[in-house]
């Protein structure tokens, strides 16, 4: 994404381009240098609040719903399964083919009593009812007969018989001669013969149903986002058209990427920052992390039993997205510190790597300009350290290291003291 300040026709590219400001006065984007400084932060009409870094806000919206995007799948996926299962009609056995999704109903047979049964598992829940990870049986419905696994198993509904090693929880297992209904894949042996491969299992074709609170949490999460999304379009839609006539025509000012700082001055180290390049490669790395992230919770939710296995995957989907969102934003709003500052005899030199930075900051501020620099307590978290130029401009001087804020203050204050014995020298003579 790029996009050009209307003004002074700086193409900003990337995450830059979200920082853009829409001015309500001339009814286009700027950028924050012209805003401050061309646009007087609202052309003096105190229209600040009513201007806002819309673009930006596109970008969080952008966030909240790939953020909410994966929970909704997940969601998505136990609500569909269910429903599917509710309302697949049944394929007789003898018709089942390779590769089919089908819902089977009928009668398990096996020589062994017990054919799916489970344990109990002490939780910090109390004790719960835990189905094993396999099992295998034949099913039959009178006209044919399928091998069924359960080593793929999603969700198992309470069986008829109560289980003989069930004695703190309502353990159930299936037997022999149970009436059951099955949806699953079918898949082959190498011999050719066809497996079933249970994904649901249960009595009842009615039980498990999709739980009403699955339904309203989807509407909940992603009811709000339609609206949103409806508005941000309308919003974006006017604002571009106006911006592209203002800037119709211009060739956009490309930034310039390889420039030198003044060698002559000498530098000091200011706080560490990212540049453009990491800025790259940090943002590649996270849409890959991400889009596996995304990969993996799908692949697991396919794999998986649905009970036991959800919470995990909420964990490892959720804690992902954190690490995921975190870097996201220091890359987005954390780039703007100047990596070197240097004192000359004209004023404050500040040199910042990122050449979008460079554009959208002062680089050089004159001593006489500097009217006071001051330490600013405006409640619990906003002290801050603040320099106040006689134009009446302000800069917070929190981009610097502690050093260098203590360098600039002695160095200021040495050249006012100096200037006013120089002033009483010339009154006194
Ligand atoms: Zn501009
Ligand atoms: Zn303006």
């Amino acid at each position: 994404m790029a996009q050009v300040c209307a003004r002074c026709h700086t193409e900003f590219r990337g995450a830059y381009a979200f920082g853009l400001y829409w001015c309500t006065v001339d009814r286009f984007f700027v950028c924050r240098r012209c805003w401050e400084e061309r646009c007087g932060e609202g052309h003096g009409s105190g229209a600040k609040n009513l201007s806002f870094r819309g673009i930006s806000a596109l970008g969080f919206l952008v966030m909240v719903t790939v953020v909410a995007a994966p929970w909704a799948g997940m969601v998505a996926y136990d609500y569909s399964t269910l429903k599917e299962w509710n309302a697949a009609p049944i394929v007789p056995v003898g018709e089942l083919r390779l590769g089919q999704i089908a819902k089977v109903a009928g009668v398990i047979v096996s020589n062994s009593s017990i054919v799916f049964g489970g344990r109990e598992v002490d939780t910090d829940g109390g004790w719960v009812w835990s189905w094993d990870a396999t099992g295998s049986f034949a099913v039959t419905d009178g006209a044919g007969t399928v091998f069924a696994t359960m080593e793929r198993w999603w969700e198992v509904g309470p069986g008829l018989h109560p289980a003989p090693n069930a004695v703190r929880t309502s353990g159930t297992v299936y037997m022999s001669g149970d009436r059951v209904y099955m949806i699953g894949n079918v898949a082959s042996r190498a011999d050719g013969t066809l497996v079933f491969f249970v994904r649901i299992l249960s009595p009842s074709p009615a039980d498990p149903a999709p739980p009403p609170i699955l339904l309203a949490f989807i509407a909940l999460l992603v009811g709000p986002l339609i609206p949103l999304w409806l508005w941000a379009g309308v919003w974006w839609h006017g604002r571009a058209v106006l911006h592209r006539r203002a800037v119709n025509g211009i060739p956009p000012v490309r930034i310039l990427e390889g420039a030198y700082r003044d060698p002559s001055l000498s530098w000091r180290p200011n706080r560490k920052s990212i540049s453009v390049r990491q800025r790259r490669y940090v943002t590649i790395v996270l849409v890959a992390i991400f889009a596996a992230l995304v990969y993996l919770t799908t692949f697991l939710l396919n794999l998986h039993e649905r009970s036991d296995e959800v919470a995990p995957i909420l964990v490892i989907s959720f804690g992902g997205l954190m690490l995921v969102v975190l870097p996201v934003l220091w890359v987005l709003y954390g780039g703007g510190l100047p990596a070197a500052v240097a004192f000359s005899e004209r004023g404050f030199h500040l040199w910042y790597d990122n050449p979008y930075e460079r554009q959208l900051n002062d680089d050089f501020i004159p001593w006489a300009q500097i009217a006071k620099i001051e330490f600013r307590d405006a409640g619990r978290y906003e002290k801050y350290w603040y320099l106040e130029r006689t134009t009446g401009e302000g800069e917070d001087l929190d981009k610097l290291s502690a050093e260098n804020l203590r360098a600039l203050t002695a160095e200021w204050k040495r050249r006012t003291e100096h200037d006013l014995q120089g002033g009483q020298a010339a009154v006194d003579a």
